[in-house]
């Protein structure tokens, strides 16, 4: 059985789906509540693979909000996501997904140090952030969309905003080194470890945002941002292909501009339908078909029985990794989404 651990975008988004999600006494109450809301599983999950195989899985509400960062209740966050990863091995899951910022609170908060969870001591290899195939996800999404807007990949300029992130590393790794790309702009806040990837890929140029921007065809959002920005897209190339690989989304505002393409990255969709209610929850244009590529990952070990942490710590995304599960991606009919 896989496992998925997500949480909603937004205290607001909580309030506004509590019902959906089974959790009417929910639907009025503030943050603190949610600070202290136990995990839950809200979802039963089956998806079938083109090769005809079939496997089950679970949706684990972490009850964490992008708000308990901005607000400093850092013990409420790392609380959230141990907790939902206790949840989901006390249920027998195999392999879990850490969705969304629960691999990022892991992380940045040494959360491995604390495998004791109660009674449950946490096997880590029952986990994966699934950022290897979110990132090959990502590549192919550029590689594709630049070719369908006449954007020559060998003589463009793509900015990845994120770049020292785990997704954003591996994904300027690509860039650099599969596709090639004309000039590579790297965008982070700290420059240390800027510098640090820009000598590991032996490539790429350090640039502030609102450098980088006017000076790109193509810019992948791959920032761990609890809130997302205002772009005002008159300062862009035109054309310009952004990819918001971002949740919750990198972009605060929806940009319509002719030229301006924005596709929303690290997603990818299943060719056949799949039994669930979850993704209609967050909002995906085919609920029955799209999902993030994180979650995807976990399908992909499950299909495979691949029960490793594939996708573990941080950087250590190789090309040969990205490879292989995108290898496994494409055999159970997974496709990412394009413009
Ligand atoms: P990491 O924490 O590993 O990396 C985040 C990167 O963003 C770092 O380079 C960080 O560098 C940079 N960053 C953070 N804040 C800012 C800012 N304000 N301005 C510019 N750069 C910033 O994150 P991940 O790589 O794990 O995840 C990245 C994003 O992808 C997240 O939004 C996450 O939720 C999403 N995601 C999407 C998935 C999908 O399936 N579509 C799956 C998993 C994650 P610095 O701190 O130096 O600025």
């Amino acid at each position: 059985m896989f496992g998925l651990i997500g949480h909603l975008t937004s205290l607001e988004h909580a309030q506004s789906v509590a019902n959906e999600l089974g959790y009417p006494e929910y639907a009025d109450q503030g943050l603190d509540f949610w600070c202290s809301a136990p995990p839950q599983i809200v979802d039963d999950i089956q998806v079938t693979s083109i090769t005809g195989q079939t496997i089950y899985g679970k949706y684990v509400e972490s009850c964490f909000l992008p708000e308990m960062l901005a607000s400093r209740r850092i013990k409420a966050a790392t609380r959230k996501v141990i907790n939902a990863m206790a949840h989901a091995q006390k249920h027998g899951i195999h392999i879990t997904a850490l969705g969304g910022f629960s691999s990022i609170i892991f992380e940045n908060f040494n959360l491995h140090q604390f495998p004791q969870v109660r009674n449950v001591t946490l096997e880590f290899n029952r986990f994966t952030t699934g950022n290897t195939h979110t990132a090959y996800v990502i590549c192919r999404q550029v590689e594709e969309c630049s070719k369908r807007l006449g954007i020559d990949i060998r003589k463009a300029t793509v900015a990845v905003c994120g770049a020292t992130g785990d997704i954003g590393s591996a994904v300027c790794r690509w860039l650099a080194h599969r596709l090639q790309v004309g000039e590579l702009l790297l965008v982070a806040r700290n420059v240390e470890r800027l510098t640090t990837l820009q000598q590991d890929l032996g490539k790429g140029r350090i640039m502030d945002l609102e450098l980088a921007l006017p000076t790109a065809d193509v810019v992948v959002w791959v920032a761990s941002m609890p809130k997302g920005l205002e772009i005002d897209p008159t300062i862009l190339k035109q054309p310009c292909l952004l990819i918001d690989g971002g949740y919750p989304k990198n972009l605060a505002n929806q940009i319509q501009h002719p030229n301006v393409y924005v596709l929303n990255g690290g997603i990818v969709e299943h060719s056949l339908d799949i039994d669930w209610r979850i993704m209609n929850i967050v909002n995906m244009d085919v609920p029955a078909r799209q999902l993030f590529a994180c979650f995807a990952e976990s399908m992909l070990l499950e299909f495979e029985n691949w029960y490793t942490n594939f996708s573990w710590g941080r950087n250590q995304i190789t090309l040969e990794k990205m490879d292989k599960i995108g290898e496994v991606s494409i055999k159970h009919g997974f496709r990412p989404l394009l413009v």
